[in-house]
Formats: structure tokens, sequence, C-alpha cells
């Protein structure tokens, strides 16, 4: 069972049709099933309506999928996992903002600035607007040393604290859930065996074995797939100008003729490969 879960923050791209279509063969491939999963708890960014274009985008791509329920009708399940942990004393909580962060920091990981623990034993009001971190030192002693498998890279050991005490509660509450939890818990629920998502996301794996472990979560196995890249070598994004799904479909394109020259590695012009 794979998963593909976009976000409704832009229109879906040539990227995104490319994680949807390897999830789509690897689930086919071994008779599993291919799951959409639509992460719409990203605040003011999230514009619900995209999740039924995307929905056409896949269609126009010729992919047939099984829809589990959006994040957004998860919520208390993400909230009895962060007040399981935070009972659990692995939770602490921080007022810092992303400059303060950025400037305090002293290691860089791979998903930006880690943060360098300055709220960790801080005193707060009861009132103040806070997000909760997960204490990954903490969490790992309880834990012990845990591995996972990528189909691709093959078994590491998780190795949380390169991207450091991450938050899994935001600050806004409207979507107080950060993706760390949010897919965690999902993909747990969801039954997901097999996580395909792009080598951008290999580092957060460290973090999301360690909130298996912490959570009594079954371990799936990962499959991280390469990125599309532009002619400068940097991975496509939606910000990027090049045209969404929808434009190409709505022009005209045959979205079947796209997705089997995907499948067979034929790229546009411009776009290669990499990791
Ligand atoms: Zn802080």
């Amino acid at each position: 069972m794979t998963r593909f879960a976009p976000s409704p923050n832009g229109p879906l791209h040539l990227g995104h049709a490319w994680s949807a279509i390897v999830a789509h063969q690897l689930a086919k491939a071994r008779g599993g099933r291919f799951l959409v999963r639509i992460e719409d708890i990203d605040g003011a960014r999230s514009r619900p309506e995209l999740a039924d274009e995307f929905r056409a985008d896949l269609a126009w791509l010729g992919l047939e999928w099984d829809e589990v329920p959006a994040q957004s009708t998860r919520l208390a399940d993400y909230e009895r996992a962060a007040a399981t942990l935070a009972a659990s004393g692995l939770l602490y909580p921080c007022r810092c903002t992303r400059a303060e962060i950025a400037a305090a920091a002293r290691a860089k990981g791979p998903d930006g600035a880690v943060y360098p623990g300055t709220c960790r034993g801080a005193a707060f009001a009861p009132d103040e607007t806070v997000a909760w971190r997960l204490d990954v030192a903490e969490g790992l002693r309880r834990t012990g040393p845990l591995e996972w498998t990528d189909e691709r890279g093959g078994q590491h050991v998780a190795r949380p604290e390169l991207l450091g005490d991450v938050v899994l509660v935001r600050k806004e509450a409207e979507t107080p859930a950060s993706y760390h939890l949010a897919a965690t818990i999902d993909d747990a629920a969801d039954g997901v065996t097999l996580v395909t998502r792009g080598m951008d996301l290999f580092p957060a794996t460290h973090v999301h074995r360690l909130l298996q472990g912490l959570l009594g979560l079954p371990v799936p196995t990962w499959h991280h797939h390469p990125l599309l890249l532009d002619e400068t070598g940097t991975k496509l994004a939606k910000r990027r100008g090049s045209p969404s799904l929808a434009d190409r479909r709505h022009a005209g394109e045959d979205g079947r003729v796209l997705a089997d020259a995907l499948r067979a590695g034929r790229l546009p012009a411009g776009i290669t490969l990499g990791e």
C-alpha cells in the first residue's frame, strides 16, 4: 500500500505527477493499493478548492486511487498523540520565532537551521502562545537505537538529532500539527506499508521513525524517489513558473501520454532526475 499526499497550497506540477506515478507503479507492481491523502492543514496557505483540481489532474494522468481522509478531519488524532507525548515528558514549549532560531542556531541540518534548544527548561506564562518541540535526545534514550529501511538506499540507523528538536505542535491554533506528527500518524492510520515520497523528505524519516517508536506505531518501509530537476539542478517547484498539470490539462494535452512518457523515463527537455 503506497500513497501520494499532496498539499493544496498551489497547483500540482510535473514533479507531483512524477511522484504520483512512481507511487502508483509501486503499488500496481505488487498488487497493492494506491492511496491519495490531501494534506490540507497548512493554515492560510491551504486552499481546499484545489483538492478537486488535484483529483481531476490524477484522473487526467490515467491513475486510479482510493482516497483516505484529509488531514483536516484528523486534528483530534494529532492532538491525542501530542498529549500522549507531552504526558511522558517528551515535549517542551518554545516561543522562538524563525528569525531567532536562524540567528541562534549553531548547526545547519538537512532541513535548515537546527533548533539550538533555546527554550529547553525556560519559564513560560500559562497563557503564552507556544509551539511544542520533541525532546529528541530523551526520545531516543527511551526507545533505544532504531533502524529503518529505504528500498533504494538500504538500512539506516535513525538519527533524528540531524534535524534537532523539531516542532510537533505549531503555534498556529488552526493548524496545530506539524508535518512530522500528522504524516506519521496518517501513514499508520491509513495502513501505508510503503511510504513513497521524494528524496527531499529523506531526512524527515529519521524523525518519523522515532515518533513511530515512541507512539507504538507500525513501521513501514520507505521508498524515497529521485526528484525532477530543472536546468539549474533545482527541484521543480510550484513557484518556479513551470506550467501546472491543470494548465496542461486545460490546454488539451493528453495526460495519459505524459504519464506513459514519465513511466518510460522520457523526461521533457531540460528536466533531469536527481537526488
Ligand atoms: Zn524556543
